[in-house]
């Protein structure tokens, strides 16, 4: 089923996977399953006996055929995963907090768990904060050092003023994905919407503080 107010990836509909980005248009899918989120790295794995809604964790993978799981943000990274075949799927979200975790890297090998070894992953990263709007802190810097080298840090970031500088969240989260064996081919962020910029398309807590809406983004296991 097509939704509307949703945006979409190729990656995933050259798969025919049926999933979408939200933006202030959507309709959230009222059988959506998705944890309560804490900015940690725990998955959810919702199985027939346990949706698992509701339950602490930051990413949520099915292999449940029908079954909706997704993630809501607010200029964090939305990542959404897939098994090419389409049977499994994975929604991630992953702010500087569970990027330090290894949110993303758990969230891929969940998943990767609950399919067949050998199975093929894709993973398309949706509107997110962009390098122009995020400017952080050295307690962030410092926290990224847990799971990137210094040189992958210093590519994702550009320096404003001392110890403060501009991260490219989506950035760190290919690396992320690459650091989890997803291939360079079959990983790739939708074009360069920021939430903070598109006030028209985007709900932004950077922007809106305690007013910020949410965008919610699902993916649905075949
Ligand atoms: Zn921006």
């Amino acid at each position: 089923m097509m939704r509307s107010g949703y945006l979409r990836h190729s990656l995933l509909d050259d798969l025919a996977i049926e999933h979408g980005f939200g933006t202030r248009d959507s309709v959230v899918p009222g059988e959506l399953v998705r944890p309560k989120q804490v900015h940690g790295a725990e998955v959810v794995r919702s199985t027939a006996q346990h949706a698992g809604d509701q339950r602490e964790a930051d990413a949520i993978a099915t292999r449940v055929t029908d079954r909706s799981v997704g993630v809501l943000t607010a200029d964090c990274v939305p990542i959404l995963v897939a098994a090419h075949d389409g049977r499994g799927v994975a929604a991630i979200h992953a702010g500087w907090r569970g990027l330090a975790a290894g949110v993303v890297e758990a969230g891929v090998a969940a998943l990767r768990e609950l399919c067949e070894p050998e199975a093929r992953l894709v993973a398309a990263i949706g509107p997110r904060i962009g390098v122009c709007c995020y400017e952080v802190d050295r307690p962030v810097l410092d926290a990224m050092t847990q799971r990137f080298t210094n040189a992958e840090i210093e590519r994702a970031c550009v320096e404003t003023r001392p110890g403060h500088a501009r991260v490219d969240l989506a950035a760190l989260c290919q690396l992320a994905l690459q650091h989890s064996g997803i291939a360079p081919a079959d990983h790739a962020a939708l074009d360069e919407a920021c939430t903070a910029c598109d006030a028209e398309r985007f709900h932004s807590y950077r922007r809106d503080a305690e007013a910020a809406g949410r965008l919610a983004h699902f993916i649905t296991s075949r």
